[in-house]
């Protein structure tokens, strides 16, 4: 009786060749932008999440046509079936100091025609820490904040993938809620998409520990924010507890959220065209992106049907 629903689960696990899933890591970019490139497909990444310039730098010097054509035509860049930004953390949309104000605007306007410069589709931002002026004033201020940057970047494709946040100190972002607001009152919403992260909103107060915690936290998502804005998945597990709005990411399988969640996100169908990439803690050598990857991919299941 067993036999035949066995058959059938090894036929859907094979339909999804390891090649063909979105799955990777954040790449480092010294050396050059189209290094990051060799980077993740020396450990067979098919996802990709880089900084499109010096994370640390408010500011940089505007790509060169070279700089760029390097990235375009990597040889091995096809093999990257999804490339994606994120902004610089110095970032904050919502900051009360006019002058931090003035560069946050200025840097994600630079940072999101670099990345459309390399064709990237999304750029992964913080929304902003209101830093005591609180929710409300915050949000408002990310609102206006967003609708100056896109004004001031008409032609530029790449969307802000809002991501949601752990709700260390007075960050914004980490209820379903303040983002759906963001999107709603935006003026070009079309602009924007949302980049979920499992230690975040976990450490947010969010249940994705087991399959039925985890669909409930996604239909909450799917109600609030909307299913179709989903455009990236970070995939990291927390050193922090559910709830502890500590953001501390863990290697996959070692920290509180357990394997159940990844197992979930590595197997549901409606994850399968939703880019997957690690931002754990790693070494030049990537042995730990090696080894969380293996974690992962290890975990596909066939789909539900
Ligand atoms: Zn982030
Ligand atoms: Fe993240
Ligand atoms: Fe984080």
């Amino acid at each position: 009786m067993n036999q035949p629903r066995l058959e059938q689960r090894a036929h859907s696990a094979i339909r999804i060749p390891h090649s063909k899933i979105l799955l990777g890591a954040h790449m480092s970019i010294s050396g050059g932008l189209h290094t990051s490139i060799e980077r993740a497909r020396s450990i067979n990444c098919t996802a990709m999440q880089i900084f499109v310039k010096n994370n640390m730098q408010w500011f940089a010097r505007p790509l060169t046509p070279k700089e760029i054509a390097a990235f375009l035509n990597h040889t091995q860049r096809g093999e990257l079936l999804s490339i994606f930004a994120h902004a610089n953390y110095l970032i904050n949309l919502a900051a009360t100091n006019p002058q931090f104000h003035a560069n946050s605007l200025r840097a994600l306007s630079e940072e999101l025609i670099r990345a459309d410069q390399l064709k990237l589709p999304f750029l992964v931002l913080h929304p902003g820490a209101h830093l005591g002026a609180g929710e409300e004033a915050g949000l408002e201020k990310i609102i206006g904040s967003i609708n100056r940057v896109f004004r001031r970047i008409p032609k530029v494709k790449t969307r802000i993938a809002l991501e949601t946040t752990a709700g260390q100190g007075s960050c914004l972002g980490h209820t379903f809620e303040q983002i759906a607001y963001i999107i709603s009152r935006v003026r070009e919403p079309e602009r924007l998409g949302v980049c979920l992260d499992t230690a975040h909103v976990f450490a947010a107060g969010y249940d994705i520990s087991s399959e039925s915690a985890f669909r409930k936290t996604l239909r909450e998502f799917d109600r609030v924010i909307g299913r179709d804005r989903l455009v990236a998945i970070h995939v990291n597990d927390s050193k922090t507890a559910r709830g502890s709005r500590v953001d501390r990411h863990e290697h996959i399988g070692k920290g509180k959220i357990g394997l159940d969640a990844f197992g979930f996100i590595m197997g549901n169908r409606r994850f399968h065209k939703i880019p997957k990439v690690l931002e754990t803690p790693k070494g030049k050598d990537l042995v730990e992106d090696v080894e969380n990857l293996k974690t992962l991919r290890g975990l596909i299941k066939p789909a539900p049907h």
